[in-house]
């Protein structure tokens, strides 16, 4: 699978259900590139780098990571670029870097909660070998907010409120009237997959506010402002049902 042009300056890698990779941007400024998420292993990060070097592109100058989970962050050793990711992000890097990667210890991390049965499934099927997981923090930590120049773009990453996880970053890119919002509009797997209301309210409310034509989603083809807010409103009217 190749990497699809979508603005002058944006490509996407589609996701990848299989092994729940995740879509990977990528974000081509003058002077430096960015690339968004660091894929879920060194083959997802192989793959990505491939199909950029056949559309003569740069290897990535900086990779941003939307949120900690292992499909957005287990590439980060392999990436070339200065990882860059919020506080929150990676404080659960640091965590996790920490983790043993056995069958015992992994079966441990569902009894406890650390860590999630559709994660733990994903894993075991992306990796032959657990040794050649590697989980390392970023290079470059931010709080709230991060702008980025790359030369006749800017990067904005943001931490913003959202129902699946307290350290989802979205990544604006305003020229080119792009966003990507990584997993932050969907539930939160890591808490019995609550999906909090307010929360998604909260990132509604931003996502309206934000002016863009094109929204990239962790695990889906891209779509329109219109989509995904009307996406967003029908999700929280059924868990308002639901909680009735
Ligand atoms: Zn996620």
């Amino acid at each position: 699978m190749a990497l699809t042009k979508v603005t002058e300056r944006i490509y996407y890698l589609i996701n990848n259900k299989e092994t729940d990779r995740p879509v990977l941007g990528y974000i081509k400024g003058d002077k430096y590139s960015l690339m968004v998420d660091a894929g879920n292993s060194k083959n997802h990060v192989e793959k990505f780098n491939d199909s950029i070097e056949k559309l003569n592109l740069k290897l990535p100058d900086y990779v941003a990571i939307t949120h900690w989970h292992w499909d957005h962050s287990y590439g980060m050793h392999a990436v070339t670029g200065k990882t860059i990711a919020c506080e929150i992000t990676n404080e659960q890097l640091k965590v996790m870097s920490e983790w043993q990667w056995t069958d015992e210890a992994m079966k441990k991390r569902l009894l406890t909660g650390e860590d999630i049965e559709f994660a733990d499934t994903n894993i075991r099927k992306e990796y032959k070998a657990f040794q050649d997981i590697k989980v390392i923090t970023a290079d470059i930590v931010f709080k709230n907010n991060l702008k980025i120049d790359l030369g006749g773009v800017t990067v904005i990453l943001k931490n913003v409120i959202s129902p699946h996880s307290e350290d989802s970053v979205i990544v604006y890119v305003p020229e080119e009237k792009v966003v990507f919002i990584g997993d932050a509009y969907g539930m939160d797997y890591y808490n019995n997959c609550k999906y909090d209301p307010v929360k998604l309210e909260s990132f509604i409310y931003m996502l309206n506010n934000l002016e863009f034509n094109l929204c990239f989603s962790g695990h889906s083809s891209p779509i329109n402002k219109t989509e995904i807010i009307e996406y967003l409103k029908l999700q929280h009217n059924k868990i308002c049902i639901d909680n009735d």
